[in-house]
């Protein structure tokens, strides 16, 4: 047979099909490759042959000179109205470059013309980007001022607040409203995990920024591909020029990616990819639940069923990340007592909370996600031994 070094991943024997325990089952990042077998099924929809002349194709902007293909708005909203996630009628749209360049934009757009900086906060645990973002591209018109709990007592304040809120949440899974309220407020909702696969939907999202990206609902992170819906034309202005500057546009063949996909997820009623992903992400969820619960040394999030606008009846959770705890005294560091049983997680402190709590990512591929399953399994069956 083959040497395991010659399969992919930790799987060896003449079809690599025999499975190594002893790699580590990295569920650090947030790869959502737990869509390629839906993708495999539907080889053909997704299929993209092209033959394009080297003439074709050439112009920064299509034949309306917009930056945006008016067929792959039309599907984006179509796809929307099926999940029942968004109100998009009456909102402008615009892409970018994955959300991460949205949110760069939405920043910049709403901290135009203020008498004062504005300040940028998020309720923790919370994702990196929105602070990194902000420090890396330092700008005199906004600075990162941190946990917006902090702030919440601080309402009749006049200074510019800009609330990230990310709903569902990176990393605990929990739906989110903004916390702070005023006239100098404005939040920036980032919906990136807002599908039926990783939450239930109360009710379509109708907020003033609402941002999307293909990364979590497709899973073709690498297209760099995602969406805003915005109300005010302003912001929607300022957003546009953010994009216009720093990128012209974006990629006409991410464009044409992103158009075969939603064409694929609208075949029949469209409701297949939100079935499938649902499916899976809480078969996982469920599996992985069952392990912790045997368990007095780790305990998960709780996040309550809710009735979902999509399926229409109350139904389970299916978050994209499980957000471990460590109970024990002595496990401060919980990354490490994991990492001690060849599981591979993203710290607390990284979401801004404290190395109590560990990430680990459901959304990778089914190898990855047995690996943790296996090792975990073994961690909590071992844990009266080493108590
Ligand atoms: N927002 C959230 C909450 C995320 O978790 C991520 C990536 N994991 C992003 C934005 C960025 O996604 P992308 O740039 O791929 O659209």
């Amino acid at each position: 047979g083959k040497p395991f070094c010659e399969c992919n991943t930790c799987y060896g024997g003449h079809d690599c099909s025999i499975f190594s325990t002893d790699c580590a089952a990295d569920v650090d990042s947030g790869d959502p490759l737990f869509l390629e077998p839906f993708w495999m099924q539907r080889r053909a929809a997704s299929l993209i042959v092209i033959v394009v002349a080297g003439w074709h194709r050439m112009s920064y902007t299509f034949y309306d000179h917009s930056f945006v293909s008016q067929e792959l708005e039309n599907h984006i909203r179509r796809v929307h109205s099926i999940a029942r996630n968004a109100i998009t009628k009456g909102k402008y749209i615009i892409f970018g470059g994955g959300s991460t360049q949205l949110l760069g934009a939405a920043v910049y757009a709403l901290s135009m013309n203020l008498s004062s900086p504005a300040k940028r906060v998020a309720v923790c645990p919370c994702i990196p980007l929105y602070k990194s973002q902000t420090d890396f591209f330092q700008n005199t018109n906004f600075e990162y001022e941190g946990d917006s709990s902090l702030l919440k007592n601080s309402s009749k304040t006049k200074t510019n607040i800009i609330e990230f809120v990310t709903s569902p949440n990176n990393p605990d899974g929990n739906l989110r409203e903004a916390v702070l309220k005023g006239a100098s407020v404005r939040a920036i909702y980032d919906h990136a995990y807002y599908w039926p696969h990783f939450t239930a939907i109360p009710s379509p999202a109708n907020e003033d920024i609402m941002i999307f990206t293909i990364s979590k609902l497709t899973g073709h992170a690498g297209s760099r591909f995602g969406w805003a819906f915005v109300k005010d034309e302003d912001v929607y202005q300022n957003m546009q020029k953010y994009i216009s500057v720093a990128e012209m546009g974006i990629s006409r063949e991410a464009q044409l990616r992103a158009l075969k996909l939603m064409k694929a997820i609208l075949q029949g009623n469209g409701t297949d990819i939100f079935d499938y992903a649902y499916k899976k992400m809480s078969d996982r969820w469920k599996k992985l639940s069952q392990i912790v619960s045997l368990s007095k040394r780790f305990t998960l999030q709780e996040i309550p069923p809710q009735f979902c606008n999509f399926f229409e009846k109350v139904r389970g959770p299916s978050p994209a990340y499980a957000w471990l705890k460590c109970e024990r005294e002595e496990d401060t560091n919980c990354n490490s007592v994991l990492r001690a049983a060849n599981i591979i997680g993203r710290a607390g402190s990284i979401f801004n909370v404290g190395d109590r709590h560990v990430r680990l990512s459901l959304l990778k591929s089914d190898d990855d996600f047995n690996l943790l399953l296996h090792h975990l399994k073994k961690l909590v069956v071992t844990e009266e031994d080493d108590a």
